[in-house]
């Protein structure tokens, strides 16, 4: 797998289909697949977190997460042509789970939008088996959570805190685990509990699902202007051999 450095992180050029064409070796040797997401906002804070970037480093894969990944890519001669979105990559690994009868795990969000997903996913995926959720805000200590996973044996586990939090957590507990695949997942269990909603098909096509995400949301407002500050800094970075 070729990786290219954007901002002095790597981004791994990979796809839906090289990503789900490696899983079952994983599944076969035990090893263990971090799918982690790249977007220009982790590019851009990612400095402040020195415990992220080592984590990302250490991962096995750095999905390019978004339309700027993919742009500066691009501009500066690299080979990532497509998005691989971090939650289409998790409805791809439900669908693996569900055809191979493998077991799940979710960590984070509000405990109805925790429910809610789960129950969709039951229903959507009848033949995966959902071992257990916690909520984003239990009161539960890090290494209690660690221990309920665990004996859980989930294959797959789904961390839904955020940013920068899901990727400090799993930073501090992968080595912990005993799951196959670990993937933070941002908002995507909001997605799933059918809360959020994601930008019409022709929206995502246009690659302007941020532009939607970031009007629909008012909290999001200010991310309008990281994209082009992202694309800028990272070319910056690239002109004085930064990376
Ligand atoms: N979240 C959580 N615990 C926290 C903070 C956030 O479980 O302490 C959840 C939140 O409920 C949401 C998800 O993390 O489901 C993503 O949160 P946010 O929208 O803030 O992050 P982003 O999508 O911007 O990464």
């Amino acid at each position: 797998m070729n990786t290219e450095v954007i901002m002095g992180l790597p981004v791994d050029q990979v796809t839906y289909q090289t990503i789900l064409a490696e899983l079952p070796l994983y599944f076969e040797n035990g090893k263990k697949m971090t799918a982690i997401s790249i977007n220009p906002q982790i590019a851009v804070d990612a400095k402040k977190y020195p415990d992220i970037v080592e984590f990302i480093k250490q991962s096995t894969h750095r999905i390019p997460d978004g339309i700027g990944i993919v742009l500066v890519s691009q501009l500066t001669g690299g080979k990532i042509k497509e998005r691989v979105a971090g939650f289409d990559l998790m409805v791809k690994f439900l669908e693996y789970a569900n055809n191979h009868q493998k077991r799940v795990f979710f960590y984070g969000a509000k405990p109805e939008v925790l429910f809610d997903a789960i129950e969709n996913t039951r229903e959507l995926y009848p033949n995966l088996t959902i071992t257990g959720g916690i909520d984003g805000y239990t009161s539960l200590s890090e290494a209690e959570v660690v221990e309920i996973i665990n004996r859980a044996k989930p294959d797959f586990l789904f961390v839904a805190l955020g940013f920068p939090r899901q990727e400090q957590w799993l930073a501090r507990n992968t080595s912990r685990l005993n799951v196959t695949v670990l993937q933070d997942v941002g908002g995507s269990f909001d997605v799933l509990s059918g809360r959020v909603k994601r930008a019409p098909k022709m929206i995502i096509n246009l690659h302007l699902e941020w532009l939607y995400r970031s009007l629909s949301n008012p909290k999001r407002i200010g991310r309008i202007i990281q994209l082009p500050i992202f694309v800028v800094k990272s070319l910056w970075c690239k002109v004085r051999g930064d990376d």
